[in-house]
């Protein structure tokens, strides 16, 4: 633990700076360093994240005890900086803030007190100095509203049950009949002030605390509280945030946004978050405080000229209407908005990445807050990546490390088919605050969200607006409408971090949470009722619009050009058909990995030629009915060749344990022996006899292979078939034949003669030869440790890592599911093991196998094909082995590509 727990900033000066984040948070971290370079920053201090875990440890007691003295020090610096004002002084007070500030951010989780040091003496001290009771008064009530929501737990725990403090401006608005916050004058804010304070002691028991140091001991100590609340606690696991980073503690002297008709707040991005696009953007509200902007409660306006008049457009607001009612920053405060302008340059070039900053204007001087790297969506992380390369803001590597390889996910789904999207029904248009097509049935409650979704059904969330109690329900939903709200509203950062589609600030739209409708351009929608959302343009559709698969292009393709250049292994995927393989090598798969023979058999009559080998009982029979099966199989092999032409094709040969081919209802076993011309007793015994204790151990693999030698000659006979006849047709063909389940080198060596003499007969028969490989899955613990001895027969290694994880635990894969999450809980488990590869365990197997493989034969090619290997961080554990490519499933493909490129950078 460090002597120091207290660090200073202000003036220009900092004892921290901007590489200290895991000290000093995010926020603390970001603030020293902008007072470096010389942006203006209201001066403060922070405590560390250290001290938060020491708080969890010790208690509060203890904790004020050990930086006590560091505070007070400290505070006596911000006093001097601000030159004046003094902390806890009622003849001249120095306001704070108090904020949490992690070192990932976690927009909203947590809390902040802003205004502290005021009361009754303090307040009037205020009104007098600014001449403006109301701005005084405002910032009490405020004050006081944090303060008991947050240190004194007064928040509703059920967000539908109302905030007593809402409660109480809701009842003096009514009287007063006006609607706006703003209406309110002095008098009647402090009115508000006296029903609060009553408010307090009636749900305490006590006064509100009077001095300021009473209430920043509070205040410090809540902060670190909400470190473990609900929200924060769901945010982290959702963004595998450790626990033990815990929070770190900014207090900071206050500047006022809601000072005068010369002051604003405000919230802004370097670039666009939503698109990418290099343009400055931001919103921002007059007179107003803190979260005024993001809390959606006034329509917030936009900070550039150029900003402003597209929101206008899409908004159908006329130009006289905004330059009246919505005028941007530039119009109305040219020189706070040039200086702003310059900053959000500085602190982009400084940080070279699009950043979102806070800010406020005190009668027309400029202050930052808060700097971050900011939030944005797959499709702004790609194309900012791209555009700072070519701006020579970054390099290539790092450009490639910027990608988020999960996030490329949303760039991946499908989108709305441009015909659908003509001839569907716009019924009102929002912001297009996070892009992507999303269609589902209306709900308008975060907790109904996860209930439908938990049933399966596609919901969107619509919302008056949203806040972080919300993070559930925004979580499952297709995606999220929200009626206020501007593109910096938590709906709207919210969702973009999540990748979730989002149209904001639909004004025009009319919900009515009782009645659970919504009214739009004059129709009534019920709960239930199917709307699409187009996150990119705004627009809202009635009824579910049809979608395509997305392309590949642009600078998303740039990017995969330059993962190319670095990465050191190849890409394939897991397809089972033509079409897969395709859609595949679009994504730029480098062959297949994974094509599963099994399925093929269940498409149409195949089942029945199928069920007919299985049932029969003698060889012959069996082979009456592959001879259905090959030409069938034949033309499936073709296909794939064909997609993948030039590239390798890795075939398994049948693995599922056979009952899972056989029916199970009486009728279609009625219909089976009727075709079969056997008694229906007969099927039934025949199925029954299938059955296994344990099929996931039982027949299936090459022991299906082995025991049935007549089954891997046919599927060996028509790959090498279709491999001949593609090459006929001038297509370039690798087949490789994977034997599965191998655990002892001698079936290998029955399964490779089998092939072997298959093969040399087609050759015969056709006059020509063709090249293929034998190979094996390593997913039998037993084929690892003597992956040597199968080495000398395998030309390849494929780890099957779903199997192997399941043997090498000992966890059914089927009943694992009411285990693991609970075992996650418990840490036991650091990651479901099924989807984050387990490298202690399973890893060292693998490295065993690949080291003692390769021994045996150098030139032996290794690859993985369970679902690990469309994971980033098993891919990038891959990378370290030395394997020689990853297979996963076709829509992982770009993602296993930047994920391989990142692991060979790194
Ligand atoms: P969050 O992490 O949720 O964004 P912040 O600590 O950034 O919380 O604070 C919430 C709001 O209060 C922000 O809009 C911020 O700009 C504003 N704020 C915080 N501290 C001050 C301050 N000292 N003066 C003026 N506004 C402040
Ligand atoms: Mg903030
Ligand atoms: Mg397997």
């Amino acid at each position: 633990m460090s002597t120091k727990n207290v660090y200073f900033f202000g003036n220009k000066a900092a004892e921290g700076n901007g590489k200290m984040r895991d000290l000093l948070g995010g926020k603390g971290a970001n603030l020293a360093e902008m007072n470096l370079i010389g942006i203006p920053v209201p001066p403060g201090f922070t405590i560390t994240t250290e001290i938060c875990n020491a708080y969890f440890q010790v208690g509060k007691d203890k904790v004020v005890d050990m930086i006590r003295n560091e505070v007070e020090s400290a505070m006596k610096r911000v006093e001097d900086a601000v030159n004046g004002p003094k902390f806890g002084d009622n003849k001249n007070p120095l306001l704070v803030s108090v904020r949490s500030g992690a070192r990932a951010s976690m927009p909203g989780m947590m809390d902040t007190i802003l205004n502290l040091g005021l009361n009754d003496d303090a307040v009037e001290t205020l009104a007098a100095k600014s001449g403006n009771p109301r701005f005084a008064w405002d910032s009490y009530r405020r004050f006081i509203q944090m303060y008991g929501d947050v240190v004194l737990g007064m928040k509703p725990e059920n967000k539908e049950s109302e905030d007593p403090f809402e409660v109480i401006i809701h009842q003096v608005k009514k009287n007063k009949g006006v609607v706006s916050d703003t209406e309110l004058e002095a008098s009647d804010l402090k009115e508000l002030v006296v029903q609060f304070k009553a408010a307090v002691k009636q749900n305490t028991g006590k006064d509100f605390p009077i001095t300021a140091w009473e209430q920043l001991w509070g205040a410090i100590m809540a902060v670190f509280d909400s470190w473990m609340n609900d929200r924060a606690i769901l945010y982290r696991k959702l963004n595998k945030i450790p626990a033990d980073w815990g929070t770190a503690v900014n207090v900071q002297a206050m500047v006022f946004g809601n000072m005068s008709n010369t002051s604003a707040t405000g919230v802004a991005f370097t670039r666009d978050a939503a698109t990418g696009e290099d343009i400055f953007n931001g919103e921002y509200l007059i007179n107003a405080q803190g979260e005024d902007v993001v809390a959606g409660i006034r329509t917030p306006q936009q900070i550039t000229l150029e900003g402003s008049r597209r929101w206008a457009a899409m908004q159908n607001i006329s130009e006289d209407d905004r330059k009246a009612k919505y005028p941007s920053l530039e119009e109305t405060m040219p020189e706070a908005f040039a200086e702003l302008n310059n900053i959000q340059e500085l602190l982009e070039n400084h940080n070279h990445d699009m950043q979102d900053i806070e800010f406020t204007i005190q009668e027309g001087k400029v202050w930052l807050l808060q700097t971050r790297n900011g939030k944005r969506t797959g499709a702004a992380m790609v194309r900012i990546a791209n555009e700072m390369l070519k701006q020579g803001m970054i390099d290539e590597k790092t450009a490639l490390l910027r990608i988020e390889p999960q996030k490329l996910d949303e760039l991946l789904h499908p989108v709305f088919d441009p015909k659908a999207i003509k001839a569907a029904k716009v019924v009102a248009k929002g912001l297009p605050a996070s892009p992507g097509a999303a269609s589902g049935q209306i709900v308008f409650f975060a907790d109904e969200a996860e209930e439908w979704a938990e049933k399966r059904h596609h919901v969107i969330l619509v919302r008056i607006e949203t806040s972080p109690e919300d993070l559930r329900g925004m979580h499952v939903a297709q995606g999220i409408l929200t009626a206020r709200g501007g593109m910096t509203s938590h709906a709207a950062v919210v969702a973009r971090g999540m990748g979730k589609c989002c149209v904001s600030g639909a004004g025009e739209i009319n919900i009515d949470y009782k009645a659970r409708t919504i009214e739009m351009r004059g129709k009534t929608y019920k709960e239930g009722d199917w709307i699409s959302l187009n996150g990119s343009t705004g627009e809202v559709y009635e009824g579910k619009v049809n979608t395509v698969d997305a392309l590949v292009s642009g600078d998303f393709a740039d990017v995969m050009v330059l993962a190319d250049k670095y990465t050191k292994m190849d890409v394939r995927t897991n397809a089972d058909t033509p079409n897969d393989a395709r859609v595949a090598r679009g994504f730029g798969a480098k062959g297949i990995g994974l094509c599963r023979t099994e399925h093929m058999f269940f498409e149409g009559d195949r089942i029945k030629a199928m069920r007919e080998m299985i049932l029969s009982k003698t060889e012959k029979g069996r082979r009456v009915a592959l001879q259905k099966l090959l030409p069938m199989q034949r033309s499936d092999f073709e296909g794939i060749f064909e997609a993948m032409d030039g590239y390798g094709v890795t075939i398994r040969l049948l693995d599922p344990p056979l009952h899972e081919f056989v029916p199970h209802q009486l009728a279609t076993q009625k219909e089976l022996a009727d075709d079969m011309g056997l008694t229906l007793d007969e099927v039934v015994a025949a199925c029954h006899s299938l059955e296994e204790f344990n099929p996931m151990l039982g027949h299936r693999g090459c022991r299906l292979g082995n025991t049935y030698p007549e089954i891997t000659e046919m599927q060996a006979r028509a790959i090498i078939e279709a491999a001949i006849n593609m090459q006929d047709k001038g297509i370039e063909v690798h087949p490789e034949i994977m034997v599965p389940l191998v655990g002892v080198v001698e079936e290998l060596k029955l399964q490779a003669k089998i092939i072997n003499e298959t093969a040399e007969a087609v050759f015969k028969e056709r006059g020509k030869r063709i090249a293929y490989k034998i190979g094996t899955m390593i997913e039998v613990p037993r084929a690892a440790v003597t992956a040597g001895r199968i080495a000398e027969i395998a030309e390849f290694f494929s780890f099957g890592t779903n199997d192997l994880t399941q043997m090498t635990y000992g966890y059914s894969r089927d009943d694992a599911g009411k285990f693991l999450k609970i075992y996650q809980d418990l840490g036991i488990l650091k990651n479901d093991p099924f989807e984050v590869l387990d490298q202690e365990g399973v890893g060292g197997l693998m490295k065993q196998a690949v080291t003692a493989g390769r021994q045996t034969k150098p030139e032996l090619k290794v690859g993985i094909c369970g679902e690990h290997g469309g994971e980033p961080s098993s891919v990038e554990f891959c990378h370290t082995l030395g394997m020689n490519y990853v297979s996963c499933s076709p829509y992982r493909v770009p993602i296993a590509r930047i994920a391989a490129a990142q692991a060979a950078v790194k």
